[in-house]
This record gives C-alpha cells, structure tokens and sequence, in this order.
C-alpha cells in the first residue's frame, strides 16, 4: 500500500460529482485496492450535470461577481434589492418583486422564494476574512423539472457585505442540464456469514476543494482497512464502498440502496474525515443505545480517546439508516478555525500521517471484534427518535 502521504500528493485535485476528476479518483481508488489483488468493481450512477452559459449580476450599475447558481430558473430580472435578515412571515411578505439577497439557501428556501413572488435570489460563501474572493459553485437540489424557478447567483461574502444596504440589482442567467455520471468504487471480502458489514466512504469533493480532509481521509483508511481484513479470517462479510457525489446530497449511497439488496447488511460503518492534526475524534451511533455504549467500550479497553453520540450526521449513513441499516460515521471533528471544509484550505498541510494510522487503528480493532463475532452483537433498529431525525433531514413530513 502507498504512504498515506503520498495517496493525498496523488490525489490533490478538485473532484466534483459527475466531472472527469471525480472519475479519475474512482479509477485510482480501483487501482490502489487492485494493486493489493482485490478485485474492484465500478458502478456508475446518473445524475444530473448544468453548464451555465451566461451570468452576470449588476448592483448600481456596478457588476458584482458571482456565479449561477445550479438548478434555479434562467432568465433577466431586474428590481430592487432586498437582504432577508429573518424568515419571519413578514420579512417573507416584502420579498414580491424584488431580488433578495439570502445568508443561506436550501430547496425549503427557495421555494418559498419562488411562491413568495420573488424576481432573484442571490446567496453567498466564502469568508470576509479571507484575502481572496473564491466563489463555491453550489446548486439549489431536490427541485424537479416541473418546478417553478427564479434566477439565483452566488456571490462571495465581501461583497455580500457590501450590498446588504441595497439598491437596484438585475441578474442574468443562462443554464442547461443534462444527464451525467458518477461512479461508486466496490471491494468485496466475503465471510462464512452471509451477512456483512459494509464501510463507506466519499471520494468526491466540493468545487474549490482539494478533499484531503473531506474525504480522501475517509477513503484511505478504507484502502488501509481492507489490506488489514483480507488477510484476516472473516465471519461476517465486509464490502468497502467508495461512494461518488456525496457532496451533492448522498447521491452516490442513495443510489447503491437503490440498486441492492440491503437485507444482508448488518451495520454501515461511515468514514468522512479523519486523521486531521487538530479535532475530537467522534462516533455518531445511528442506530440504537446500545450501540453508543459499546463503542465506549471499545474505546475504553482500546486507550482512544473517543466520544460517542446517539443521533445522525449529514454523510452517507444517513442512505442508509434510511433503509434500516444501522450505522456508525466516525468523524475526527476540527475545529474550523484550524481545518475548514469545502474550501481552498482543505488540503495534506491540515493532515497527520500519525492521526490518520492512529484513527484507522481503532477502527480496525473496533471492526476486528465485529467481523469475528459469533453472533453480531448490535441490533438491527433504527428507534423512533433517530426516524425522526432522518425524516427531518430528508426533508418529509411525518
Ligand atoms: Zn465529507
């Protein structure tokens, strides 16, 4: 297996889901684990890919830079300027005919917008302290074609800033989609079980981010993982999945419980950052009590530091507690002061070689327990409370 180092220096390149980046690392990931005399198998997945042909935004006759904002209508508005401060029924009522300027903007938002009579919306990222003014392509998702749209833009937090005062605003956009793909990377290590344990982890990255952190992390303590277990004696199966598009809402495990059977799964076990110099090392325990308890345990007898939660985490898991698969996402927790994500800074300088072994240890030992067992000792549940917080993140009514 090639230093944990040297998988980062390979792998220092922006991957959004559905690019050819995205699937360049896919194909690496297969190589790493053929490397090994794994067999890996790729399975593409469709979703969908927008070119924004022309944008532009102009404030007081000034032109503000931006980018359009994915799956939102095309068209030009023009009308006045309105920062929305709070969501309140009556800072909702003063959005009709004007373009609103919002912090944050999920789908609920935007529809919201959109019935509200607003013209335009404009969002923004990026950080007023920064020294320069990146922009992070995001895209409004969940909308169907059917929907009704209104031209969003995205624009950094300097300027941003700059136009919560106001003013007249026009907003131009143009943007096709189409359909695209990406690809979930698949290793196999039978048991004598039946039932398996599978691992997941994302390859993919936001627009401006080089993931070393989220998630090449992930996905090289899963390459470390698998060397570890092939050559150890199984009861229960492990299958390592490499998910794509995980950025862009899960795509890439909600397409892999799609696409099988789940009824052999005993337990998901999610990676999605690890091994950063800063951070508390976390287990969220997407299932029930018990489990919360025993990974205390484990971390006990094992001497790691750990701290175990009942409840979710936005990552892949969350596909599949959906489904009724009980799942642990272990998470080493920076502080964003010392690694943001989905950024220009999310590279190998915020990364520990030593934390990184350090952490796939203990899930290997973790692991090491659970593939041997005589019987599996967590409990196929999801409880009513983690339901509900899946439902609320998935955004139904109950
Ligand atoms: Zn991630």
């Amino acid at each position: 297996m090639k230093k944990i180092t040297e998988i980062l220096a390979d792998t220092a390149y922006v991957r959004t889901g559905g690019s050819g980046e995205e699937l360049r690392c896919a194909e690496y990931i297969a190589a790493q684990c053929e490397a090994m005399g794994l067999a890996a198998s790729m399975e593409p997945f469709e979703l969908p890919m927008y070119t924004v042909t022309e944008v532009s935004l102009t404030v007081n006759g000034r032109s503000i830079p931006c980018k359009g904002l994915y799956n939102t209508g095309s068209g030009r508005v023009m009308g006045e300027l309105y920062y929305l401060t709070n969501t309140d029924a009556c800072s909702m009522a003063k959005c009709r005919n004007k373009i609103v300027l919002v912090d944050a903007l999920g789908p609920k938002r935007y529809r919201d917008l959109v019935a509200g009579g607003a013209l335009g919306v404009i969002t923004y990222n990026g950080d007023v302290n920064h020294p320069h003014r990146d922009i992070d392509q995001r895209e409004v998702r969940e909308l169907t074609a059917e929907e009704s749209r209104i031209p969003g833009v995205i624009i950094n937090a300097k300027d941003a800033v700059a136009l919560a005062e106001g003013g007249m605003a026009e907003i131009l956009l143009s943007q096709e989609t189409a359909a695209g793909c990406s690809h979930n990377v698949m290793v196999d290590l039978p048991g004598e079980a039946e039932e398996m344990i599978l691992f997941s982890a994302h390859y993919d990255s936001t627009s401006l981010s080089q993931g070393a952190y989220d998630n090449m992390s992930g996905c090289i303590a899963q390459l470390y993982l698998a060397e570890y277990f092939a050559a150890m004696p199984r009861h229960y199966g492990i299958r390592f999945l490499w998910c794509g598009a995980e950025e862009r809402g899960l795509l890439g495990s909600k397409a892999y419980c799609a696409a099988h059977d789940l009824s052999k799964l005993v337990l998901n076990i999610n990676l999605d950052m690890l091994g950063c110099i800063m951070g508390k090392f976390t287990a969220f325990a997407t299932c029930n009590e018990k489990a919360k308890h025993y990974l205390e345990c484990v971390a006990a007898e094992e001497g790691f530091g750990l701290e175990s939660k009942f409840g979710i985490r936005s990552s892949d898991s969350n596909s599949f507690a959906d489904q009724g698969v009980p799942a642990i996402s272990f998470v080493r927790y920076a502080p964003a002061t010392a690694a943001p994500i989905h950024n220009r800074y999310d590279t190998a300088a915020v990364m520990s070689e030593e934390r990184l072994l350090g952490d796939i240890g203990f899930i290997a030992a973790f692991t090491r327990r659970l593939v041997g067992a005589k019987q599996f000792p967590l409990d196929r549940e999801i409880p009513p409370s983690i339901r509900e917080e899946l439902d609320a993140y998935f955004r139904r009514r109950s």
